[in-house]
């Protein structure tokens, strides 16, 4: 399955001490890029960076991942997306955001044409951050375009990752995510947002709506509560085999994506799909950080 995935990723600085911070990379759908190319997938990631130290610094671990960067579009003379973690004194994470005018924001304004080098791929994954980038004239320019895609026959997949800072209002949001409701195939959901954006209450309730939206395979994650999954014919709740102690909860859907969709890439079918995402997403969270260390085994039995 040849993917592609669009987004932003952005410089993270955290672990403040005496105002000492770490530098890293972070962004929803990038951790999702790289813990499915970990799993075995082959995908493309498609942003727009700046042409800085940082930018280029993102490209090479991206590259060094196995992230595939030829639609990264370069806008000179600008400065990359940056986010700060600051855990207070009861070790609760802040986070505080410089990405108003981030070249990814841009990037189909300024590179329609990037759509179009969509057309080869068999998939595109984005989420509820990415629809949050633009403005709702690109954003519907970018629904326009998923639209036709599946048209042709190609699989539309969302996860509704959704930060309500990013947005100006709930109504603004609600509608960017009705719309895409109608056009996902597989949609790879996160029950807590649901509920911070709909007020769903029932996982049911929730498979149903989207289903009869249109999407053909739907998968709610509810962290160590386990996962509802369906189809158009079936669905099934699967338990979180082992439940563990988190160490940090960050990129644990990302990664659940990243570890599904490779498996998925695989054809394997939507039982096992899961059971890849629970195996990686558990193993995620057992370290600190979105993206662990490459010596983690992220798949079950490989070992
Ligand atoms: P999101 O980050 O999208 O809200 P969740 O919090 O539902 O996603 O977590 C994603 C997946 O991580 C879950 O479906 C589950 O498989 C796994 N997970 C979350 N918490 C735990 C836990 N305590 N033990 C084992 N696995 C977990």
């Amino acid at each position: 399955m040849r993917l592609a995935i669009i987004g932003e990723c952005m410089v993270e600085l955290s672990n403040s001490e005496n105002d000492l911070y770490h530098l890293g990379f972070g962004g929803d759908t990038l951790n999702t890029a790289v813990y499915y190319s970990r799993c075995g997938g082959d995908a493309e990631y498609v942003t727009a960076l700046s042409d800085d130290i940082l930018s280029k610094k993102m490209l090479q671990q991206w590259q060094a991942e196995g992230v595939g960067t030829q639609h990264v579009k370069i806008m000179p003379n600008t400065v990359p997306g940056l986010y700060l973690i600051e855990n207070d004194d009861g070790g609760e994470r802040h986070f505080h955001y410089w990405r108003t005018h981030s070249p990814a924001r841009y990037l189909l304004d300024n590179f329609p044409r990037v759509l179009d080098e969509l057309n080869e791929y068999d998939a595109i994954f984005l989420s509820g951050i990415t629809l949050s980038l633009y403005s709702s004239d690109t954003r519907k320019m970018l629904c326009d375009f998923l639209q036709y895609f599946r048209g042709r026959g190609g699989l539309v997949i969302f996860d509704n990752n959704y930060r309500p800072r990013n947005w100006s209002s709930v109504s603004e949001a609600s509608a960017a995510f009705n719309e895409i409701m109608h056009i996902a195939d597989l949609a790879l959901l996160s029950m807590e947002d649901e509920i911070a954006l709909h007020g769903e209450h029932s996982m049911p309730n929730c498979l149903a709506r989207w289903l009869k939206s249109g999407a053909t395979e739907v998968v709610i994650k509810n962290g160590a509560e386990g996962v509802l999954a369906g189809n158009t014919t079936d669905s099934f709740k699967v338990a979180v085999p082992t439940v563990v102690k988190p160490v940090d909860t960050t990129a644990a859907g990302d990664s659940f994506n990243g570890a599904f969709l490779a498996s998925k890439a695989r054809g394997q079918s939507l039982a096992m799909c899961v059971r890849a995402g629970q195996y990686c997403a558990a193993q995620v969270i057992m370290h600190k950080g979105a993206i662990v260390p490459r010596d983690v085994n992220l798949i079950e039995g490989a070992a």
